[in-house]
């Protein structure tokens, strides 16, 4: 939380801001989670900060202010959103430079190699070339060096060696912990951060070179209800078996993510609308297809039907903006009954017809 919130928080104006807070979510037909109330303090107190100017532009065009919205805003512009990002990419370059001093020492450790053959070849090819030459005692001077340069070296490079070990095991721990922040730990798919990484990376690469970019975003439908009568657990394999499915049709260069409780989402670089749409219908159908059973009593837990909404990018769209239509899309579907994939351009056209 930023220190001009931070004081607001707990000066004597604390309540009355707090009350505020509440309305102002009321008043937009928001339910008071404590990240819309985190987002609605900073909208309240720093109107015109770049995430309340954003949060204007979402009331103003009536796009429904969903958790996904929420969560997005979170990571663009929320203080300790940033901070976790930055701590991040701190252990990123932490990485790089560990493997360029992997490198130099590698390099060192060759070069003294090379150093110690050298001199004792010259050693010896000055012995054969004058060996009683007046010139003899410079030459034992210089072998002596020689062979404590030698020692040093050996010495050096048990330590090089050392260090070179140490430095890779850091550098595979760091790596480990990277992945394992990056993983969704339940269903083992990419989880949101590394979901919007990957996203921003793939809309840069749209505007620069073309082509085209969808998103999907996939709800369970129902999921509380089954995690009320069902238990936690059984809602956790729930999340598992449709995390399966969209394994399944998730391959390289799709990328696909749990993005928040039981919300999933796809960005398909490079393919078209209707092959997107297609594949999204066959994961629908292929969800749908097989009753689920509860381990530890064999209950029928009867079928799983997910909801989605697509959206295909429009060049240099805005992630957020390009979340923000499949949300709507999504919307759109669990409206209309849920178990069904609907798409923002389908929503344009309607309205526009
Ligand atoms: P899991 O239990 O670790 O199972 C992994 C995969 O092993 C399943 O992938 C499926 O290919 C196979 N498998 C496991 N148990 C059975 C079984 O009794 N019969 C058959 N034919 N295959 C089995 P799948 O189906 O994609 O499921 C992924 C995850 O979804 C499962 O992980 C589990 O956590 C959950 N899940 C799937 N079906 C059910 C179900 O009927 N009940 C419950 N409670 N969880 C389920």
């Amino acid at each position: 939380m930023s220190e001009f919130v931070d004081t607001a928080v707990r000066g004597p104006q604390a309540y009355s801001l707090a009350r505020k807070v509440i309305d102002a979510m009321e008043a937009a037909s928001v339910w008071p989670t404590p990240l819309n109330y985190e987002l609605w303090l900073h909208y309240i107190q720093a109107p015109e900060s770049p995430l309340a100017v954003e949060m204007r532009r979402i009331f103003d065009s009536k796009l429904p202010f969903t958790d996904t919205v929420a969560e997005m805003l979170a990571t663009e512009f929320l203080p300790r959103s940033r901070l976790s990002e930055e701590i991040r990419d701190a252990g990123a370059v932490l990485n790089r430079e560990l493997a360029a001093v992997a490198t130099a020492i590698d390099k060192a450790r060759e070069v003294q190699v090379q150093y110690a053959e050298t001199l004792s070849e010259a050693k010896e090819q000055f012995e054969e070339a004058a060996p009683l030459s007046p010139l003899s005692d410079l030459i034992t001077t210089l072998a002596r060096a020689t062979r404590r340069i030698q020692r040093h070296t050996v010495v050096l490079e048990r330590r090089l060696e050392s260090s070179h070990t140490e430095v890779s095991k850091l550098r595979n721990h760091l790596e480990q912990v990277r992945r394992d922040a990056m993983t969704d730990a339940l269903t083992n798919l990419a989880n949101r951060k590394a979901f919007d990484e990957k996203l921003d990376t793939i809309c840069a690469d749209h505007d620069e070179h073309g082509g085209t970019v969808s998103l999907a975003i996939i709800d369970i439908d129902m999921f509380k209800r089954f995690n009320d009568t069902w238990g936690h657990q059984t809602g956790d394999q729930v999340l598992r078996y449709v995390a399966s499915a969209i394994s399944r049709i998730a391959q390289m260069p799709r990328v696909a993510a749990r993005y928040g409780g039981e919300e999933f989402a796809i960005v398909f670089p490079g393919e078209t609308a209707s092959q997107v749409e297609h594949v999204l219908e066959t994961l629908r159908s292929d969800i749908a297809s097989r009753a689920l059973r509860r381990r530890s009593t064999n209950d029928d837990l009867g079928v799983v039907t997910i909801s989605a909404g697509v959206a295909h990018r429009h060049k240099n769209e805005s992630p957020l903006q390009l979340m923000e239509r499949a949300d709507a899309a999504l919307y759109v579907s669990k409206r209309a009954g849920r178990n069904r994939i609907s798409s923002a351009q389908n929503i344009l056209s309607e309205t526009a017809a």
